[in-house]
């Protein structure tokens, strides 16, 4: 009975296998010269000003409209376009699009700083700090306009060598996010040991918010501890009045969610108002 039984779920096990298995197959395929293809494009959703409004800057969030699978979203293929080797090439696409629109937007007369995500082979790879210049420097935009995020999974492993390149990043003058705060080892002592510039509490902490005064708290502990390390504070995933509220009195300093704004093309962030057309360099706090 127990050989049968274990037969059988061998047999469930590899079917769930065999379906996970089609599925990473085809997103592999289909992401075989999809960067040549032009399949690839950004959206930008806004970071808001907490105390005025204003809107800050943008975060470049990455889309994928495959022909073959339709439009696949970046949580299912970012992973596999990394373990196919495509990222490097695919996130200095990102890199060099989103710092391009900064750079359309800056001749707009709109200043807006963009955030953009980068993944762990970026991290890695020893040049890539160079490679930040040089796209800057093509796109002739000043460095303080660039906010890389990293997250915190992306920290593990050698300590100091996470540090020499998070240091050689900074040293460029761009501007660092620790990106889904509290999901990872949630340590905010841990933080003393990296230079970040902001700090991202993840959506599931503002969601916390909405009828839970433990929520509350622990955002309240987040946002204190992180200001006396004198990081900027955003919190993402704002769905609500009532949560933005409550993040403005806790002194959160910029806000992205749905409340605000979705995702959406770089010609609806020009025409966004509470843009100004004033030129000076962006304040953090
Ligand atoms: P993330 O960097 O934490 O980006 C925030 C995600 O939350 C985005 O999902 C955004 O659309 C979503 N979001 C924003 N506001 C709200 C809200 O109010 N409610 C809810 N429920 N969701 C909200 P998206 O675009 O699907 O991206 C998912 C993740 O994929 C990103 O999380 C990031 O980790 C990764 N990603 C996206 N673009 C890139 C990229 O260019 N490079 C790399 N390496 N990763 C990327
Ligand atoms: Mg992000
Ligand atoms: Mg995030
Ligand atoms: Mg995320």
């Amino acid at each position: 009975a127990l050989r049968k039984a274990g037969t059988g779920r061998a047999r469930f096990f590899s079917q769930d296998l065999q379906a996970h298995l089609a599925g990473y197959a085809e997103v592999r395929s289909a992401l075989v010269g999809a960067l040549e293809r032009e399949e690839f494009f950004l959206v930008y959703q806004p970071q808001v000003c907490a105390v005025i409004g204003r809107v800050l800057g943008v975060e470049a969030l990455l889309r994928w409209q495959s022909p073959a699978l339709g439009q696949v979203p970046p949580d299912r293929f970012i992973p596999v376009a990394e373990n196919v080797g495509l990222m490097p090439r695919l996130g200095d696409w990102v890199l060099a699009s989103a710092c391009r629109q900064a750079g359309q937007w800056r001749a707009e007369g709109k200043s807006l700083r963009v955030a953009v995500n980068i993944s762990a082979t970026q991290l890695e790879d020893s040049q890539f700090s160079d490679r930040v210049r040089a796209i800057l420097a093509e796109q002739a935009l000043p460095a303080e306009w660039l906010e890389l995020e990293v997250t915190e999974s992306m920290l593990v492993g050698d300590v100091a060598e996470c540090q020499r390149a998070l240091q050689a990043i900074r040293r460029a003058g761009v501007k660092l996010a620790l990106d889904d705060f509290g999901t990872g080892y949630s340590n905010l002592a841990y933080l003393r040991h990296f230079t970040f510039d902001t700090l991202k509490i993840d959506r599931l902490f503002t969601n916390a918010m909405n009828n839970d005064s433990s929520g509350d708290a622990l955002v309240r502990a987040i946002v204190a501890t992180g200001s006396e390390l004198g990081l900027d504070i955003v919190a993402e995933g704002v769905e609500t009045a009532e949560q933005a509220e409550a993040l403005r009195k806790l002194g959160c300093s910029r806000m992205q969610g749905y409340y605000f704004s979705r995702p959406v093309p770089a010609a609806e962030i020009s025409v966004m108002p509470g843009i100004d057309a004033a030129d000076e360099a962006p304040t953090l706090l």
